[in-house]
Protein backbone atom coordinates (compact mmCIF):
# COMPACT_ATOMS: atom_id res chain seq x y z
CA UNK A 1 0.00 0.00 0.00
CA UNK A 2 1.03 3.45 -0.41
CA UNK A 3 0.10 7.15 -0.29
CA UNK A 4 0.27 9.13 -3.04
CA UNK A 5 0.64 12.82 -3.00
CA UNK A 6 -0.44 14.81 -6.15
CA UNK A 7 1.22 18.50 -5.02
CA UNK A 8 -0.46 20.60 -7.97
CA UNK A 9 -3.36 19.61 -6.23
CA UNK A 10 -1.89 21.35 -3.26
CA UNK A 11 -0.81 24.35 -5.35
CA UNK A 12 -4.56 24.31 -6.85
CA UNK A 13 -5.75 24.63 -3.38
CA UNK A 14 -3.41 27.30 -2.30
CA UNK A 15 -5.09 29.48 -5.25
CA UNK A 16 -8.10 29.05 -3.66
CA UNK A 17 -7.09 30.31 -0.24
CA UNK A 18 -5.69 33.18 -2.46
CA UNK A 19 -8.62 33.53 -3.81
CA UNK A 20 -11.00 33.61 -0.46
CA UNK A 21 -8.30 35.49 1.16
CA UNK A 22 -9.04 38.36 -1.33
CA UNK A 23 -6.23 41.10 -0.80
CA UNK A 24 -5.10 39.40 2.79
CA UNK A 25 -1.82 37.87 3.05
CA UNK A 26 -1.61 33.97 4.46
CA UNK A 27 0.56 31.74 6.24
CA UNK A 28 -0.04 28.02 4.94
CA UNK A 29 0.03 25.95 7.98
CA UNK A 30 2.06 22.88 7.91
CA UNK A 31 2.25 22.15 11.33
CA UNK A 32 1.71 18.35 12.05
CA UNK A 33 4.16 17.61 8.90
CA UNK A 34 1.78 19.02 6.95
CA UNK A 35 -1.24 17.66 8.24
CA UNK A 36 0.47 14.11 7.34
CA UNK A 37 1.76 15.12 3.89
CA UNK A 38 5.31 15.86 4.38
CA UNK A 39 6.56 19.62 5.51
CA UNK A 40 9.45 19.74 3.17
CA UNK A 41 7.36 19.18 0.09
CA UNK A 42 4.61 20.94 1.23
CA UNK A 43 6.82 24.25 2.22
CA UNK A 44 8.77 23.81 -1.64
CA UNK A 45 5.43 23.10 -3.36
CA UNK A 46 3.68 26.14 -1.78
CA UNK A 47 7.18 28.29 -2.52
CA UNK A 48 5.65 31.65 -3.46
CA UNK A 49 2.30 30.62 -3.44
CA UNK A 50 1.34 31.47 0.16
CA UNK A 51 3.29 34.38 1.97
CA UNK A 52 4.87 32.44 5.12
CA UNK A 53 4.58 29.02 6.80
CA UNK A 54 3.14 28.24 10.37
CA UNK A 55 3.98 25.64 12.48
CA UNK A 56 4.57 24.35 16.01
CA UNK A 57 8.07 22.97 16.88
CA UNK A 58 11.31 25.86 16.67
CA UNK A 59 13.18 22.50 15.99
CA UNK A 60 11.32 21.96 12.16
CA UNK A 61 11.51 26.15 11.63
CA UNK A 62 15.16 25.86 11.83
CA UNK A 63 15.05 22.41 9.60
CA UNK A 64 12.91 24.37 6.57
CA UNK A 65 15.55 27.23 7.39
CA UNK A 66 18.00 24.99 6.57
CA UNK A 67 15.90 23.52 3.72
CA UNK A 68 16.31 27.22 2.08
CA UNK A 69 13.17 28.37 3.27
CA UNK A 70 13.40 31.96 3.11
CA UNK A 71 9.55 33.20 3.97
CA UNK A 72 8.45 34.74 7.12
CA UNK A 73 7.31 31.41 9.51
CA UNK A 74 5.41 31.48 12.20
CA UNK A 75 5.14 29.90 15.23
CA UNK A 76 1.95 28.83 16.71
CA UNK A 77 2.46 28.17 20.01
CA UNK A 78 5.75 30.45 20.76
CA UNK A 79 8.69 29.07 22.42
CA UNK A 80 8.11 26.91 25.84
CA UNK A 81 11.39 27.59 27.39
CA UNK A 82 13.64 30.13 27.29
CA UNK A 83 16.69 28.78 25.79
CA UNK A 84 14.47 28.77 22.71
CA UNK A 85 14.49 32.37 22.20
CA UNK A 86 18.33 32.90 20.50
CA UNK A 87 17.56 30.61 17.84
CA UNK A 88 14.22 32.17 16.92
CA UNK A 89 15.69 35.68 16.87
CA UNK A 90 19.03 33.89 14.82
CA UNK A 91 15.96 31.74 12.41
CA UNK A 92 14.02 35.17 11.92
CA UNK A 93 11.22 32.97 13.35
CA UNK A 94 7.88 35.03 14.93
CA UNK A 95 6.89 33.42 17.92
CA UNK A 96 2.99 33.27 19.13
CA UNK A 97 3.28 34.93 22.68
CA UNK A 98 -0.48 33.59 24.30
CA UNK A 99 0.78 33.81 27.98
CA UNK A 100 1.89 35.86 30.82
CA UNK A 101 4.58 32.85 31.28
CA UNK A 102 5.85 33.79 27.73
CA UNK A 103 6.20 37.52 28.55
CA UNK A 104 8.42 36.37 31.60
CA UNK A 105 10.59 34.52 29.46
CA UNK A 106 11.28 37.25 26.96
CA UNK A 107 11.88 39.68 29.91
CA UNK A 108 14.29 37.64 30.87
CA UNK A 109 16.23 37.67 27.54
CA UNK A 110 19.00 40.22 26.92
CA UNK A 111 17.25 43.35 25.43
CA UNK A 112 19.00 42.29 22.08
CA UNK A 113 18.06 39.19 21.98
CA UNK A 114 13.99 39.43 21.57
CA UNK A 115 12.68 38.91 18.82
CA UNK A 116 11.46 41.96 16.54
CA UNK A 117 7.99 40.73 15.84
CA UNK A 118 5.69 39.05 17.83
CA UNK A 119 2.17 37.55 17.68
CA UNK A 120 -0.35 38.22 20.61
CA UNK A 121 -3.21 35.53 20.83
CA UNK A 122 -6.45 36.36 22.27
CA UNK A 123 -8.73 34.69 24.03
CA UNK A 124 -11.55 34.89 21.98
CA UNK A 125 -14.01 32.25 23.78
CA UNK A 126 -12.19 29.03 22.56
CA UNK A 127 -10.29 29.12 26.01
CA UNK A 128 -7.48 27.00 24.84
CA UNK A 129 -4.95 29.54 24.52
CA UNK A 130 -4.34 33.49 24.60
CA UNK A 131 -5.03 36.49 26.79
CA UNK A 132 -7.75 37.15 28.55
CA UNK A 133 -9.56 40.16 26.34
CA UNK A 134 -8.99 42.30 29.67
CA UNK A 135 -5.49 41.18 29.82
CA UNK A 136 -4.27 41.94 26.26
CA UNK A 137 -3.47 45.63 26.69
CA UNK A 138 -1.14 44.64 29.49
CA UNK A 139 0.59 42.44 27.36
CA UNK A 140 1.00 44.49 24.52
CA UNK A 141 2.33 47.32 26.69
CA UNK A 142 4.66 44.85 28.49
CA UNK A 143 5.93 43.97 24.58
CA UNK A 144 6.98 47.76 24.34
CA UNK A 145 8.71 48.07 27.60
CA UNK A 146 10.63 45.16 26.14
CA UNK A 147 11.27 47.13 23.04
CA UNK A 148 9.51 44.56 20.44
CA UNK A 149 6.70 47.00 18.25
CA UNK A 150 5.82 44.52 15.29
CA UNK A 151 2.62 43.36 16.96
CA UNK A 152 0.11 41.10 15.68
CA UNK A 153 -2.77 40.62 16.94
CA UNK A 154 -4.19 37.07 16.47
CA UNK A 155 -7.33 34.68 17.59
CA UNK A 156 -8.17 31.62 16.57
CA UNK A 157 -12.10 30.46 16.32
CA UNK A 158 -13.60 27.84 17.95
CA UNK A 159 -17.26 27.68 16.12
CA UNK A 160 -16.13 28.76 12.17
CA UNK A 161 -17.33 25.85 10.98
CA UNK A 162 -20.40 25.49 13.27
CA UNK A 163 -23.86 27.18 13.13
CA UNK A 164 -22.67 29.25 15.99
CA UNK A 165 -19.97 30.96 13.60
CA UNK A 166 -17.80 33.56 14.22
CA UNK A 167 -19.92 36.54 15.44
CA UNK A 168 -19.50 36.54 19.14
CA UNK A 169 -15.80 36.16 18.87
CA UNK A 170 -15.68 38.74 16.19
CA UNK A 171 -17.35 41.01 18.78
CA UNK A 172 -14.37 40.33 20.93
CA UNK A 173 -11.54 40.67 18.96
CA UNK A 174 -12.79 44.26 17.47
CA UNK A 175 -13.27 45.59 20.86
CA UNK A 176 -9.89 44.59 21.66
CA UNK A 177 -8.62 45.64 18.50
CA UNK A 178 -9.62 48.58 18.69
CA UNK A 179 -8.89 49.31 22.67
CA UNK A 180 -5.25 47.71 22.36
CA UNK A 181 -4.11 47.08 18.99
CA UNK A 182 -5.34 50.18 17.02
CA UNK A 183 -3.51 50.57 13.76
CA UNK A 184 -1.10 47.10 13.96
CA UNK A 185 -2.00 43.73 11.76
CA UNK A 186 -4.19 41.38 12.55
CA UNK A 187 -4.39 37.18 12.22
CA UNK A 188 -7.97 35.78 12.48
CA UNK A 189 -9.17 33.15 9.73
CA UNK A 190 -8.28 29.51 9.86
CA UNK A 191 -9.90 27.15 6.64
CA UNK A 192 -13.50 27.65 8.42
CA UNK A 193 -13.52 31.79 8.43
CA UNK A 194 -11.56 32.25 5.53
CA UNK A 195 -13.71 30.31 3.15
CA UNK A 196 -17.42 31.24 5.21
CA UNK A 197 -16.79 35.05 7.45
CA UNK A 198 -15.25 37.55 4.54
CA UNK A 199 -15.15 39.69 7.69
CA UNK A 200 -12.44 37.69 9.21
CA UNK A 201 -9.93 37.42 6.21
CA UNK A 202 -8.79 41.64 7.03
CA UNK A 203 -6.78 43.98 4.36
CA UNK A 204 -4.05 43.61 3.17
CA UNK A 205 -1.66 43.82 5.95
CA UNK A 206 -3.81 40.64 7.58
CA UNK A 207 -2.88 37.41 7.53
CA UNK A 208 -5.35 34.44 7.34
CA UNK A 209 -4.44 30.82 8.16
CA UNK A 210 -5.94 28.38 6.08
CA UNK A 211 -4.58 24.30 6.77
CA UNK A 212 -6.88 21.84 6.04
CA UNK A 213 -8.11 23.65 2.88
CA UNK A 214 -4.61 22.89 1.49
CA UNK A 215 -4.51 19.15 1.76
CA UNK A 216 -8.15 19.13 -0.12
CA UNK A 217 -10.28 18.59 3.04
CA UNK A 218 -13.47 20.49 3.67
CA UNK A 219 -13.56 22.39 7.19
CA UNK A 220 -17.16 21.37 6.90
CA UNK A 221 -17.29 17.97 6.33
CA UNK A 222 -19.61 16.20 4.33
CA UNK A 223 -23.14 17.00 2.62
CA UNK A 224 -25.43 18.66 3.47
CA UNK A 225 -22.22 20.80 4.53
CA UNK A 226 -20.01 22.28 1.71
CA UNK A 227 -18.07 19.56 0.79
CA UNK A 228 -14.59 19.87 -0.77
CA UNK A 229 -15.75 19.24 -4.18
CA UNK A 230 -18.70 21.98 -3.71
CA UNK A 231 -15.52 24.09 -2.66
CA UNK A 232 -13.40 23.36 -5.70
CA UNK A 233 -10.50 22.11 -3.61
CA UNK A 234 -8.72 18.68 -4.58
CA UNK A 235 -7.31 16.19 -2.40
CA UNK A 236 -3.60 16.05 -2.36
CA UNK A 237 -3.47 12.33 -0.79
CA UNK A 238 -4.70 9.65 -1.96
CA UNK A 239 -4.43 6.68 -0.20
CA UNK A 240 -4.67 2.77 -1.62
CA UNK A 241 -3.81 -0.42 -1.38
CA UNK A 242 -4.61 -4.10 -3.18
CA UNK A 243 -7.26 -6.65 -2.18
CA UNK A 244 -4.72 -9.46 -1.10
CA UNK A 245 -8.02 -12.33 -0.81
CA UNK A 246 -11.48 -12.60 -1.85
CA UNK A 247 -14.39 -14.90 0.20
CA UNK A 248 -17.43 -15.75 -0.74
CA UNK A 249 -20.19 -16.12 1.94
CA UNK A 250 -23.26 -17.66 1.96
CA UNK A 251 -26.17 -15.98 3.75
CA UNK A 252 -25.88 -15.99 7.74
CA UNK A 253 -21.92 -16.12 7.43
CA UNK A 254 -20.40 -13.44 9.74
CA UNK A 255 -16.99 -11.54 9.17
CA UNK A 256 -13.88 -10.61 10.66
CA UNK A 257 -13.19 -9.43 14.61
CA UNK A 258 -16.32 -9.74 16.56
CA UNK A 259 -18.47 -11.07 13.47
CA UNK A 260 -19.58 -7.75 13.37
CA UNK A 261 -21.13 -8.07 9.90
CA UNK A 262 -23.38 -11.08 8.99
CA UNK A 263 -24.20 -11.30 5.26
CA UNK A 264 -27.64 -11.64 4.09
CA UNK A 265 -27.42 -13.05 0.66
CA UNK A 266 -24.64 -14.64 -0.90
CA UNK A 267 -21.64 -12.34 -0.96
CA UNK A 268 -18.35 -11.62 -2.18
CA UNK A 269 -15.72 -10.06 -0.07
CA UNK A 270 -12.52 -8.71 -0.81
CA UNK A 271 -9.69 -8.41 1.78
CA UNK A 272 -7.91 -5.20 1.77
CA UNK A 273 -4.22 -4.95 2.71
CA UNK A 274 -4.74 -1.71 5.02
CA UNK A 275 -6.00 -1.64 8.64
CA UNK A 276 -5.43 0.65 11.39
CA UNK A 277 -1.84 0.15 11.48
CA UNK A 278 -1.59 1.96 8.62
CA UNK A 279 -3.21 4.42 9.71
CA UNK A 280 -7.31 3.59 8.69
CA UNK A 281 -9.80 4.55 11.46
CA UNK A 282 -10.17 1.52 12.92
CA UNK A 283 -14.07 2.75 13.56
CA UNK A 284 -14.78 3.10 10.33
CA UNK A 285 -18.18 1.03 10.77
CA UNK A 286 -19.73 -1.38 7.38
CA UNK A 287 -21.00 1.20 5.07
CA UNK A 288 -17.84 3.05 4.87
CA UNK A 289 -17.30 3.75 1.06
CA UNK A 290 -13.88 2.78 -0.80
CA UNK A 291 -13.48 1.66 -4.51
CA UNK A 292 -12.12 -1.51 -5.81
CA UNK A 293 -10.61 -1.68 -9.58
CA UNK A 294 -12.26 1.61 -9.70
CA UNK A 295 -16.02 1.34 -8.50
CA UNK A 296 -17.51 2.50 -5.59
CA UNK A 297 -18.15 0.06 -2.49
CA UNK A 298 -18.42 0.03 1.48
CA UNK A 299 -16.44 -1.31 3.86
CA UNK A 300 -17.87 -4.62 5.87
CA UNK A 301 -17.15 -5.53 9.54
CA UNK A 302 -14.65 -4.10 11.66
CA UNK A 303 -11.42 -2.99 10.27
CA UNK A 304 -8.16 -5.16 11.73
CA UNK A 305 -4.61 -4.14 12.28
CA UNK A 306 -3.57 -5.03 8.84
CA UNK A 307 -6.75 -5.96 7.29
CA UNK A 308 -9.97 -4.56 6.13
CA UNK A 309 -12.59 -6.15 3.88
CA UNK A 310 -15.54 -4.73 1.47
CA UNK A 311 -18.14 -5.32 -0.69
CA UNK A 312 -16.42 -7.01 -4.09
CA UNK A 313 -20.75 -8.29 -4.79
CA UNK A 314 -21.32 -6.46 -7.41
CA UNK A 315 -17.76 -5.98 -9.02
CA UNK A 316 -16.90 -8.66 -11.06
CA UNK A 317 -13.16 -7.68 -12.04
CA UNK A 318 -12.32 -7.20 -8.21
CA UNK A 319 -10.00 -10.23 -7.80
CA UNK A 320 -6.89 -10.23 -6.24
CA UNK A 321 -4.18 -7.73 -6.88
CA UNK A 322 -7.19 -5.15 -7.98
CA UNK A 323 -6.75 -1.68 -7.16
CA UNK A 324 -7.84 -0.75 -3.88
CA UNK A 325 -8.64 3.17 -3.02
CA UNK A 326 -9.06 4.00 0.63
CA UNK A 327 -9.55 8.06 0.31
CA UNK A 328 -8.72 10.15 -2.23
CA UNK A 329 -9.16 9.93 -6.23
CA UNK A 330 -8.43 6.66 -8.23
CA UNK A 331 -9.64 5.28 -11.46
CA UNK A 332 -12.82 5.35 -10.72
CA UNK A 333 -13.63 8.80 -9.64
CA UNK A 334 -12.92 10.16 -5.85
CA UNK A 335 -13.48 8.77 -2.10
CA UNK A 336 -13.71 12.14 -0.53
CA UNK A 337 -11.31 11.96 3.00
CA UNK A 338 -13.99 13.57 4.19
CA UNK A 339 -16.50 11.06 3.78
CA UNK A 340 -14.66 8.31 5.59
CA UNK A 341 -13.85 10.64 8.15
CA UNK A 342 -17.76 11.00 9.10
CA UNK A 343 -18.07 7.40 8.97
CA UNK A 344 -15.62 6.71 11.25
CA UNK A 345 -16.89 9.84 13.54
CA UNK A 346 -13.89 11.76 12.99
CA UNK A 347 -12.65 14.61 10.79
CA UNK A 348 -10.08 13.93 7.24
CA UNK A 349 -7.43 16.04 9.22
CA UNK A 350 -7.11 13.05 12.04
CA UNK A 351 -6.94 10.92 8.88
CA UNK A 352 -4.13 12.37 7.10
CA UNK A 353 -2.31 12.84 10.15
CA UNK A 354 -2.49 9.44 11.62
CA UNK A 355 -1.11 7.72 8.05
CA UNK A 356 1.67 5.42 9.60
CA UNK A 357 5.24 5.64 9.04
CA UNK A 358 5.16 2.01 7.52
CA UNK A 359 3.05 3.35 4.21
CA UNK A 360 5.43 4.50 1.64
CA UNK A 361 4.55 7.78 0.46
CA UNK A 362 5.11 8.39 -3.80
CA UNK A 363 5.04 11.78 -5.05
CA UNK A 364 3.04 11.29 -7.85
CA UNK A 365 3.14 15.15 -9.30
CA UNK A 366 5.04 17.82 -7.82
C1 LIG B 1 -4.23 24.40 12.99
C2 LIG B 1 -4.44 25.86 13.08
C3 LIG B 1 -4.92 26.59 11.99
C4 LIG B 1 -5.40 25.93 10.72
O1 LIG B 1 -6.68 25.36 10.94
P1 LIG B 1 -7.51 24.68 9.74
O2 LIG B 1 -8.82 24.36 10.35
O3 LIG B 1 -6.75 23.46 9.37
O4 LIG B 1 -7.56 25.68 8.66
C5 LIG B 1 -5.00 27.96 12.10
N1 LIG B 1 -4.62 28.59 13.25
C6 LIG B 1 -4.16 27.91 14.31
C7 LIG B 1 -3.80 28.66 15.54
C8 LIG B 1 -4.06 26.54 14.28
O5 LIG B 1 -3.61 25.89 15.35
Amino acid sequence: MRARLDFSALRHNAARAREWAGGAKFWAVIKANAYGHGQFEAAQALSGLCDGYALLESENAIALRAHGVRAPILLLEGFFCPEEIPALVQHDLTPVIHNAAQLEMLASASASARPAAVYVKLNSGMNRLGFAPENCGAARRRLAELGIREITLMTHFAEADTDLGVAAAMDITRRVAARDFSGLPQSLANSAALIRYPETRGGTRDWARPGILLYGGSPFGVAPSATAEDLRLRPVMTLESRLIATQTLRPGDRLGYGGTFCARRESKVGIVACGYADGYPRHAPTGTPIAVAGVRTQTLGRVSMDMLACDITDIPEAREGAPVTLWGKGEGGQIAADAVAARAGTVSYTLFCAVAPRVPRVIERF
